[in-house]
């Protein structure tokens, strides 16, 4: 059924009994009761990043004495290779958003022989084809035509969170200190993926201080994507955490249900 933004909207205002009524509607819409997952690797190649954002737990300040600056190629090969004993199936590297940016970043990549953190990936990910049997996997921020079309050739899939399409947040706690999170740029980043056929993850985060028709918005974004380049193989429905010491640590956690209509809609 195709549904319209006021229809969407309706559910998110729905009540409870509406709620597990829309549920088992949504239940209904799969094929199967199987429930797929992905034994991965999890890999933050490093943790410095040049945004900001103020729900963040995984960046460090350069400077602070757990800061990952860069792992080194001999530590991530021997992760990978432990995960291939236990037969996971994906290599999934991260890091902040361009961590060259920074001196030390740039430095210690330079020490190892590579330019760039773009350059010292696609090493990784070939390492990672040419000596296990696991699949790479990049989240590296948002990149350029040209980047996505040089590390499409030694990645399985890719993927970067659109998180929002709302600009409105770039001015919030949330993004304005993070360039990055630019919906435009974001988008752009995704469609670049489909038009170059890389199978792709993205997804939401939820409770960052979007509004309920922005969310629809978001997801709308990302459906007229998808119909146009079908390149889109999961969408994650992320709930934003209050942790302390973030910037956003009193605010508000949305709840189970919130989440819920989130993940029917999407559905
Ligand atoms: S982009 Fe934002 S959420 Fe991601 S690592 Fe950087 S500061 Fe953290």
């Amino acid at each position: 059924m195709d549904y319209t933004s006021n229809d969407l909207i309706s559910i998110l205002n729905a009540n409870t009994s509406e709620i597990l009524s829309l549920m088992a509607e949504t239940n209904s819409l799969r094929d199967n009761n199987i429930i797929t997952y992905s034994k991965n690797v999890f890999l933050p190649i490093t943790d410095i990043c040049r945004n900001e954002c103020g729900y963040c737990t995984f960046r460090k300040d350069p400077n602070s004495d757990d800061a990952i600056i860069l792992m080194k190629p001999d530590e991530i090969m021997d992760i990978i290779k432990k995960g291939d004993l236990f037969n996971c199936k994906e290599a999934l590297f991260t890091f902040g958003e361009y961590p060259d940016e920074t001196e030390l970043v740039l430095s210690a990549l330079n020490s190892l022989g590579f330019e760039n953190i773009l350059e010292y990936l696609y090493f990784l990910c070939n390492e990672t084809l040419d000596n296990t049997r696991l699949l790479p996997h990049s989240n590296s921020g948002i990149l350029k035509k040209n980047e996505l079309k040089i590390l499409r050739e030694v990645n399985a899939s890719m993927g970067l969170m659109l998180e929002t399409s709302s600009n409105r947040i770039m001015e919030t706690i949330a993004h304005k200190k993070s360039p990055g999170k630019k919906p435009e740029l974001r988008l752009n980043t995704i469609k670049n993926a489909g038009k170059l056929k890389i199978p792709f993850t993205t997804g939401l985060l939820i409770g960052i201080g979007e509004t309920n028709l922005e969310r629809i918005e978001s997801l709308i974004e990302l459906r007229k994507i998808q119909d146009k380049y079908g390149h889109i193989q999961e969408i994650i429905i992320q709930n934003f955490k209050p942790k302390p010491g973030i910037p956003m640590e009193s605010y508000r956690e949305p709840s189970i249900v919130e989440m819920i209509k989130m993940v029917c809609i999407t559905n």
